[in-house]
C-alpha cells in the first residue's frame, strides 16, 4: 500500500527520521507492518540498486515494497535465471520469521530486522548488518571495560589506583571480617626524585615499574598492592595477620627495595620506608590510610629504609607538621626567610674572612625561628631550592650593600641541599645571580654535606661541584665526619675547604678521643692541600688546641652567635676594636 503520511507532524517525523539515518555509513532501513519502506539510509540506496532511480528524497512517498527492493538487488548480484528461486527462498524466510526479527542478505552482508511499535500502533522494522551490529556490540562493550580499567588502575604499573583501593578497603570494611584481621601498609620510595633529577623521567618511569612488580611479587595473590601516588603504594592484608608475620613481610619489602633497581645497566639505588596500621574498634577506611600514612612520616623521620607501627602518640605530631608545612609553603611565597650571618675567623691573623648565611625564618607571629622548625617540613614540602635560593639572593644582595657602604667583608658562604646540587645548568644560576648582585663569584663560598656523594647516582653532583670550581665558587665540605661518606666525599668532590663538625670540636680542650679524631682529619686535610676550618667553637680553650693542631679557621659561639644583616657593620667594627686587629676595607 502507498503509505499514507498522514497529517503534516507524521511527515515531520519520517523526514527527520531519514535525516537521521540518512548519513549512516552502512545499509539501514525501516519498513512498515505490509513492508512498505519508510526511510532508509543512502548506503542502503546503493546496495539495492536500481529500484531507487528516481526516488526522491522522502522514500516513503514511494511504496517501494520489501519483495521488490530484494529482488532488484538479487537481479544484481546473481544470473536473471536464479532470481525467481532465491526471492523465494528469501521471502519464505522472511515472513516466517517477521514475527520476531528477519535475517535477510543485502549486498553480501546479513542484516537483522527488529520489529518495533510506532506510537499509533503500528509496527515498523529496523534493519541492521550483523556483522556492524555485532562488532558495534563488542567495540562498545571493550571501550566500557576499557574505561572502567582506566578508571580504577594506574595507567604505569596498572595497580589498582588510589579509588579502587578506597572501594575495597569499604568493601572489607564492610564484610563481616574479623577487626585484627586488616592491616594497611603505606609504602614511600626513599629519594626517588634523585633518579627523576639524575637519570630522567623515562628512568623514574622504570623504578616505579620494577618497584611496583616487587611489591606485587612479596605479596600473596590475595593481598591487595595498589598505587596512590607518585612514588607511593598502599597494601592491604587481610588475613594471617599478626604483628610479628607483619613486621616480617615489611621488613623483606625493604630488604628487598634497598637493592639497586637496574635502568640501561645503570643501577639506580632507592630505597623504601613503610607505615603499618591495623585495624581497630571504630576504625574507617579513612582512618586506617591515615594512621598508615602517619606511621610512614615516623619511619622517614627515623631515617628512612624502615618500617613503622602506627601508635597513637604519632597522631598530634603529625597533624603540628602537616600544618608546619603548610606555614612554610607560604613563608617560601612570602619571602620570610633570611640569612643570618655567622663570621668564620682565621686563626694566624684574626681576621675575618667571611660570614656564612645560616637561614632563619622571621614569622609574623612567632618572631624568628631556627631551621629546627621547618626544615623538615621544607624538605617535606619540596621546598629546599627555593630556600636555598632565597637565602643565597639575599646573602649576595647584602654583600653588596655592604660592599657599597664600605663594611669589609670578604666573603659570604651559603648552604647547597642536595635537590639544588642536582640542578641542571646549577653554575650557570649562580653565575647569574652573582652577576645581578655585582658580585664576583670568588667571594660567594658553597657549603656542602658529605652524604651528598651518596646521593650522587650518576655522578651529577660531582660534575656540578668541578664545575662550580672552575668558576671560581669556594667549596666547603660541611659537617665533615658526621656522615657515611667522609673519604669518599673527599675523592670524589675536592673540596677547597672541610668544615670539621662541632661534635669533634666543642669540649675538645679536655678531650683525648677528640683530640685523636681532630688531629688525624687536621692532618688528612693538610695532606691533601685542603683549608679546615673547626665550627662549634665556644671556647678560648677549645680555639687554642685547634690553633695548635694546625686549623686554619674558626667559626662559633667564641666569636659570634649568628646575628641579622644589620647587626654585622657593628658587630665588625666592635670585633676590630676589641681584639686590635686592623680592620681591612674593603
Ligand atoms: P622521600 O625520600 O622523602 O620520599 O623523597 P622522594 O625523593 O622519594 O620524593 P617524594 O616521595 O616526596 O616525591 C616523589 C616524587 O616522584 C615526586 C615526583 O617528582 C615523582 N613522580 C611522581 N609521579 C611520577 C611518575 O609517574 N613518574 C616519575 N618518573 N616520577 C614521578
Ligand atoms: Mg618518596
Amino acid at each position: 500500500m502507498k503509505y499514507d503520511a498522514g497529517p503534516a507532524s507524521a511527515q515531520q517525523v519520517l523526514s527527520a527520521i531519514e535525516d537521521a539515518i540518512g548519513a549512516v555509513p552502512f545499509p539501514i532501513c525501516i519498513y512498515d507492518q505490509d513492508d512498505t519502506l519508510l526511510a532508509c539510509s543512502d548506503a542502503f540506496r546503493d546496495a539495492a540498486g536500481a529500484i531507487f532511480e528516481g526516488v526522491g528524497p522522502h522514500a516513503y512517498e514511494h511504496s517501494l515494497k520489501y519483495e521488490d527492493i530484494v529482488r532488484c538487488r538479487l537481479s544484481k548480484q546473481f544470473p536473471e535465471d536464479e532470481v525467481p528461486a532465491r526471492l523465494m527462498a528469501e521471502m519464505k524466510r522472511h515472513r516466517v520469521q517477521d514475527e520476531m526479527s528477519v535475517d535477510m542478505l543485502m549486498d553480501g552482508q546479513w542484516m537483522r530486522r527488529s520489529r518495533i511499535a510506532s506510537k499509533d500502533g503500528n509496527l515498523i522494522a529496523i534493519a541492521l548488518p550483523i556483522d556492524e551490529i555485532v562488532e558495534r556490540t563488542a567495540a562498545l562493550s571493550r571501550a566500557k571495560r576499557e574505561m572502567e580499567h582506566q578508571a580504577y588502575h594506574d595507567p604505569l604499573t596498572d595497580l589498582p589506583n588510589r579509588r579502587a583501593l578506597n572501594e575495597y578497603l569499604s568493601r572489607v570494611f564492610d564484610s563481616d571480617m574479623m577487626l585484627d584481621d586488616v592491616a594497611v601498609f603505606h609504602v614511600d620510595l626513599d629519594k626517588f626524585k634523585l633518579i627523576n633529577d639524575t637519570m630522567g623521567h623515562d628512568a623514574g618511569d622504570s623504578v616505579l615499574l620494577e618497584a611496583a612488580k616487587i611489591l606485587r611479587s612479596e605479596v600473596r595473590a590475595t593481598d591487595f598492592v595498589a598505587r596512590v601516588g607518585g612514588d607511593e603504594f598502599v597494601l592491604v592484608f587481610t588475613s594471617l595477620i599478626d604483628r610479628e608475620n607483619i613486621a616480617n613481610v615489611a621488613q623483606r619489602i625493604v630488604d628487598k627495595m634497598s637493592q639497586p633497581i637496574y635502568y640501561d645497566d645503570q643501577p639506580c639505588q632507592i630505597g623504601a620506608s613503610i607505615g603499618i596500621a591495623m585495624r581497630e574498634a571504630f576504625t574507617t577506611p579513612e582512618r586506617i590510610i591515615m594512621d598508615a600514612d602517619i606511621a610512614l612520616y615516623e619511619a622517614k623521620l627515623a631515617g628512612r629504609g624502615r618500617f613503622s607501627f602506627y601508635h597513637a602518640g604519632h597522631r598530634a605530631k603529625h597533624v603540628a607538621f602537616k600544618r608546619r608545612v603548610l606555614e612554610v609553603r607560604e613563608a617560601i611565597q612570602l619571602n620570610a626567610f633570611e640569612p643570618f650571618f655567622q663570621p668564620q675567623i682565621c686563626s694566624k691573623t684574626g681576621e675575618i674572612i667571611g660570614f656564612e648565611a645560616l637561614a632563619r625564618w622571621r614569622d609574623r607571629e612567632k618572631g624568628i625561628r631556627p631551621p629546627s622548625e621547618f626544615l623538615g617540613a621544607i624538605d617535606e614540602a619540596n621546598l629546599l631550592f627555593e630556600l636555598d635560593e632565597m637565602i643565597i639572593r639575599k646573602a649576595l644582595r647584602r654583600l653588596s650593600d655592604w660592599d657599597a657602604d664600605g663594611v669589609s667583608v670578604p666573603m659570604v658562604s651559603a648552604n647547597l641541599s642536595t635537590g639544588i646540587l642536582m640542578k641542571e645548568n646549577l653554575t650557570d644560576h649562580l653565575k647569574w645571580m652573582c652577576d645581578a648582585a655585582e658580585i664576583a663569584p670568588e667571594r660567594l663560598g658553597l657549603e656542602v654535606l658529605e652524604n651528598v656523594v651518596v646521593d650522587d647516582q650518576n655522578g651529577v653532583i660531582s660534575q656540578n661541584v668541578r664545575q662550580l670550581k672552575a668558576a671560581g665558587f669556594l667549596i666547603s665540605l660541611d659537617d665533615f665526619g658526621t656522615g657515611n661518606a667522609s673519604i669518599s666525599s673527599l675523592r670524589s668532590l675536592a673540596p677547597h675547604r672541610i668544615k670539621l663538625a662541632q661534635e669533634f670540636v666543642t669540649g675538645i680542650h679536655c678531650d683525648e678521643g677528640l683530640q685523636t679524631i681532630a688531629t688525624a682529619i687536621i692532618g688528612l686535610a693538610q695532606s691533601l692541600g685542603m683549608q679546615i676550618l673547626c665550627e662549634g667553637v665556644e671556647g678560648e680553650q677549645d680555639r687554642r688546641v685547634l690553633e695548635a693542631m694546625g686549623c686554619d679557621y674558626f667559626q662559633g659561639f667564641l666569636f659570634a652567635k649568628p646575628m641579622e644583616d644589620i647587626a654585622v657593620p657593628i658587630w665588625i667594627d666592635d670585633y676590630y676594636e676589641d681584639t686590635g686587629h686592623t680592620l681591612k676595607r674593603a
